[in-house]
């Protein structure tokens, strides 16, 4: 009789946890695998996004490019090989080369991160919201393979009065 009992339960038990672990199991896929998809430009040119895996980056990006770009993660104020950089160009993707910033929009902000007050294109770059420390902040992608590059604040020069403040380490320069 009390077998009878306990196997049901058991049985119920069970199915709990797979369906737990079946959950945890969706919600990773979804941080970590990057929407498939494309970019629209204005003139309909259709540009399409870099899908890959996180061993595929791994492999590709050194420990703290893949911390930055694929964690959301940010390097030290002033550490970073941009942050100073005055010459003029057009600043890349370190990822996968997707050009991002164009140096003639790139202001000294004094956050020892380098600071650009408008993307290259409208779609070069992609906005999250980011509430990761309580209050709400807009995470700033790479649209070709959203790949983390900073955040971006309201209190940046004019035009048009906002800061992109980026990660060097997401960024790679070209000079002209
Ligand atoms: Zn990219």
């Amino acid at each position: 009789m009390k077998i009878k009992l306990l196997f049901p339960l058991a049985m119920g038990f069970f199915v709990f946890i797979a369906c737990n672990q079946a959950q945890h199991t969706h919600q990773t896929g979804e941080t970590n695998v990057p929407e498939s998809g494309f970019i629209l430009t204005p003139k309909k040119d259709t540009i399409w996004k870099i899908q890959k895996s996180p061993e595929d980056w791994k492999s590709e990006l050194s420990e703290l490019e893949y911390h930055v770009l694929r964690e959301a993660g940010t390097e030290r104020a002033f550490s970073g090989e941009y942050w100073d950089n005055k010459k003029k160009g057009t600043y890349v993707c370190r990822a996968c080369d997707f050009e991002l910033f164009d140096s003639k929009t790139k202001f000294k902000s004094g956050t020892g991160w380098p600071s650009f007050y408008k993307p290259l294109k409208k779609y070069s770059v992609a906005e999250k919201t980011d509430s990761k420390f309580g209050w709400n902040r807009v995470e700033i992608l790479c649209a070709k393979c959203d790949g983390h590059l900073g955040h971006v604040f309201d209190d940046g020069p004019q035009p048009t009065g906002l800061r992109y403040c980026m990660n060097s380490v997401s960024l790679k320069f070209i000079e002209k």
